[in-house]
């Protein structure tokens, strides 16, 4: 028997998260079978917790896009018992039972081997955000953007995906402008690498077709009129990686920046990334993160608070990123 949050909907479409005891027989299929140490709340954990978002497919389910545990049996040949493993996206706490769990079972192909520098609750604290940050700045590199090619904006700064793609870029040499719509937290941004925090109104004006040219790279979390701004002042030929939707689906831009500057505007999916950008989009984190900058923006959780935690989360009252200790 197990802990898990699970969600169910009634006849009459109202959704309910009740925090249960769970047998191992209720899993859904797979070939490998994870104790889960850690989950962690993300964005679309939040939405699928609160039921603000159309995220959980199918009922009853377990929320929860990510995890970090140990291998309790397994039939799949990369995986055996006692390895440490992390699972992102796949459809894992949307349409297949999720981390928010102490028991999960999944196909071997979605795991990933935990790197030795990560203990799992390091993985989570990243979690999803983090790896969906380190593929923005992979995307980034992919495309030509160096260090001297000039400044790089991150929007959402003091969110998940933000706050750790602030610390990634800055450990690998790149000048970091923050953008945030919560200037009380420029120290802590600037702590975490950035240069220079403006705050979230410098784009929220009128924004002609082409603005002053400012960035080499852009990583967007926010979508809407935010990301067609960041849009508007990238330099030429700049690359802006958008991940996220956070201001909005819209996109109110025109197209004077992509063909009168060659700005280039690459989409960064985590959920059904290919298996070999996942593992070394991981390698990186690995190398790449400073085990005591990611404390400082990490917050723990029990499976009992993710919900009011999320609510906290939509209302823009998170900052950093919440690890769920799930066993
Ligand atoms: P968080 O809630 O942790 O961070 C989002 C941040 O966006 C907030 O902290 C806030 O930062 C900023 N923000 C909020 N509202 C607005 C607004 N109206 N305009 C501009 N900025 C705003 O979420 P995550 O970092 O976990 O996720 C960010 C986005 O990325 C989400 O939309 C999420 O769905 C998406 N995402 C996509 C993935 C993919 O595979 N494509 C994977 C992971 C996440 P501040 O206060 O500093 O401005």
């Amino acid at each position: 028997m197990f802990d898990a949050l699970l969600a169910e909907k009634s006849e009459d479409g109202l959704q309910s998260i009740t925090l249960r005891r769970l047998s191992e027989e209720q899993l859904p299929p797979g070939d490998v079978t994870v104790r889960i140490e850690y989950s962690a709340l993300n964005y679309k954990d939040a939405l699928a917790l609160t039921g603000n978002g159309p995220i959980l497919r199918s009922f009853p389910i377990v929320p929860g896009i990510d995890f970090a545990g140990t291998v309790e049996n397994s039939s799949c040949l990369r995986f055996s018992p006692g390895q440490k493993v992390i699972l992102n996206g796949w459809g894992a706490g949307e349409k297949h039972w999720g981390g928010f769990s102490g028991l999960a079972r999944v196909p071997g192909e979605w795991l990933v081997p935990l790197p030795s520098a990560f203990t799992t609750r390091q993985a989570m604290a990243l979690g999803t955000a983090g790896y969906t940050a380190m593929l923005c700045v992979r995307m980034l590199q992919k495309q030509g953007v160096t260090p001297d090619c000039g400044d790089i904006l991150v929007t959402g700064a003091t969110g998940g995906v933000g706050s750790v793609a602030v610390m990634l870029l800055a450990r690998l040499g790149y000048n970091v402008t923050a953008v945030t719509g919560r200037m009380e937290e420029k120290d802590t941004l600037l702590s975490l690498g950035a240069c220079n925090v403006i705050p979230r109104q410098f784009f929220e004006g009128q924004i002609r077709p082409l603005e002053k040219a400012r960035w080499a790279g852009a990583i967007d979390v926010a979508g809407g009129k935010m990301l067609a701004a960041v849009c508007a002042s990238m330099q030429s030929s700049g690359v802006v990686a958008a991940c996220g939707l956070a201001a909005g689906m819209d996109l109110p831009a025109t197209v004077a920046p992509f063909i009168l500057r060659g700005v280039i505007l690459a989409g960064v999916d985590s959920v059904y990334c290919s298996q070999s950008e996942r593992l070394a989009a991981w390698q990186d984190l690995a190398a790449l993160t400073d085990p005591a900058k990611l404390e400082s923006v990490t917050t723990e959780i029990s499976l009992l608070q993710a919900v009011s935690e999320a609510e906290k989360l939509l209302n823009g009252q998170v900052k950093g990123r919440v690890v769920v200790k799930v066993a």
